[in-house]
């Protein structure tokens, strides 16, 4: 196996709109290596959230190729991509999008015992992530109880149940003030380390991104 978890060359999505065509992307060629994180940055509008929705392979309709941990997933058909996201990536989105009559520990339970973990071990690796993520004494509480940096935090150790080879976050800080931001933020890069997990993070904040390893820009449906 190679150490690349994600390659995507010529990856190109428009959309239409009446008699307009808008080129999202134009042909992107992304590569991140096993544990690697790399700062997606761009402008509000630059077409961020469309190419890690392309990666993340949650629509169809673009061009070009998507190779995740080694497979070709652009061509999959729908239970093909359903078994990519469920084995190898992580979401994290920018609002917590946790099941509000579940709480904390069960919110990170769920998606481990859907993958086939038993109930004892996925209620031990849920405390322990929920734990480093310092939301270890809100484990009963459902996320209508907790802050957002908590909801956030919670949305984190969820993404991280199953062990993905690559994490996708759009923007997950982005709701949060500024203070927050950059503690979960921290908190978070430190964990995907720890995990081994690569990640793309989405961002329109240099500050937040040049704390990652690198940092690439998307400009005119491009990265430069
Ligand atoms: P970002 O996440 O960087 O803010 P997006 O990927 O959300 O940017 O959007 C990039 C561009 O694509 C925007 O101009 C947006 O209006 C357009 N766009 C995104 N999704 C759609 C869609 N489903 N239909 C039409 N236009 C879209
Ligand atoms: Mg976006």
């Amino acid at each position: 196996m190679s150490d690349v978890v994600l390659e995507t060359r010529g990856l190109a999505r428009s959309f239409t709109q009446g008699e307009t065509v808008i080129h999202v992307l134009r042909g992107v060629d992304l590569t991140v290596a096993a544990g690697e994180i790399v700062a997606l940055l761009g402008p509000s509008g630059s077409g961020k959230s469309t190419l890690l929705q392309a990666v993340g392979l949650l629509e169809g309709g673009f061009e070009g190729s998507i190779r995740i941990a080694g497979t070709e997933a652009a061509r999959l058909d729908a239970a093909g991509r359903t078994g990519v996201r469920r084995d190898q990536l992580g979401f994290v989105y920018q609002f917590h999008h946790l099941l509000p009559d579940f709480n904390a520990m069960e919110n990170v339970v769920l998606p481990q015992m859907i993958h086939g973990a038993g109930r004892a071990a996925a209620e031990e690796r849920a405390t322990a992530l929920l734990s480093a993520l310092k939301v270890g004494h809100r484990l009963t509480h459902r996320p209508a109880q907790l802050s957002g940096g908590e909801q956030q935090r919670v949305a984190v150790a969820r993404a991280l149940a199953n062990r993905p080879a690559l994490v996708l976050a759009d923007e997950p800080t982005g709701n949060l003030d500024e203070t927050t931001a950059d503690v979960v933020l921290a908190e978070f890069l430190r964990l995907v380390r720890e995990e081994g997990s690569a990640a793309v993070v989405a961002t329109h904040n240099e500050r937040l991104a040049s704390r990652m390893d690198r940092v690439v820009r998307l400009h005119e449906g491009q990265l430069q």
